[in-house]
């Protein structure tokens, strides 16, 4: 049997803060017409889960980007694979996505769209890790900071799999395999040991 997933944000604390995220984009997107544009794949779950939350007429649209394929390191490349459906000429723009890590794809997303006529175009991510970024991008709306770990789950992927899962879990870092043998036989670390808390909060606000 495989080790049960190290939780590091359960589904009980992300919807709690995608609903305070929601009236934060609410508060923002008054006036003029606001296009929402998801990030495929990863940002699926949190997207769904957004915009069902917002009260504010939008639009929705989604756009493909991957700089990762099945590795665990940024290529350091960003291919867009999908094309817009909807005009963004004039549009405030909320670019969803999963996780900001390097910035390379949102910085790369941003320019895209200001080249399309975007008016105004802001980030929403769930996750902010933190590394230092490549690209000089900041998102305006987000979820939790997370500590540098490679996290799965509530739609980003390890390897394809658990998309599925409600939880975020974060993996463990291939060179602790050994490590992890005999870790696996300790109790599970909690969330709040591992980090991931609302972006803004101290440890000790709870989330
Ligand atoms: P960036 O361009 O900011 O380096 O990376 C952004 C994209 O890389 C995210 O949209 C996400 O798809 C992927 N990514 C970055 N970190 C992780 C991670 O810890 N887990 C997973 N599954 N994907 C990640
Ligand atoms: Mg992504």
């Amino acid at each position: 049997m495989p080790p049960p997933p190290r939780v590091l944000i359960s589904e009980k604390r992300i919807l709690r803060r995608v609903g305070a995220l929601a009236r934060e984009v609410d508060a923002w997107s008054r006036g003029g017409r606001v296009v929402v544009v998801g990030v495929l794949n990863g940002s699926i779950l949190f997207l769904a889960d957004l915009v069902r939350r917002l009260r504010s007429p939008v639009v929705l649209d989604c756009i493909a980007a991957s700089s990762y394929g099945t590795a665990r390191t940024s290529s350091g490349r960003v291919l867009f694979n999908r094309r817009l459906r909807l005009n963004v000429r004039g549009a405030k723009v909320l670019l969803v996505d999963d996780i900001l890590d390097t910035g390379r794809t949102l910085a790369a997303l941003s320019r895209f769209l200001r080249k399309l006529g975007a008016r105004r175009v802001e980030a929403c991510v769930l996750l902010r890790k933190n590394v230092p970024r490549a690209a000089d991008v900041s998102a305006r709306f987000v979820g939790f900071d997370i500590p540098d770990c490679f996290v799965y789950g509530y739609g980003l992927d390890l390897r394809e799999r658990f998309r599925n899962l409600r939880d975020i879990a974060c993996a463990p870092p291939f060179e602790n395999e050994t490590r992890m043998k005999t870790a696996r036989r300790q109790p599970e670390k909690r969330a709040e040991d591992l980090g991931g808390f609302p972006a803004g909060a101290r440890p000790s606000d709870g989330g």
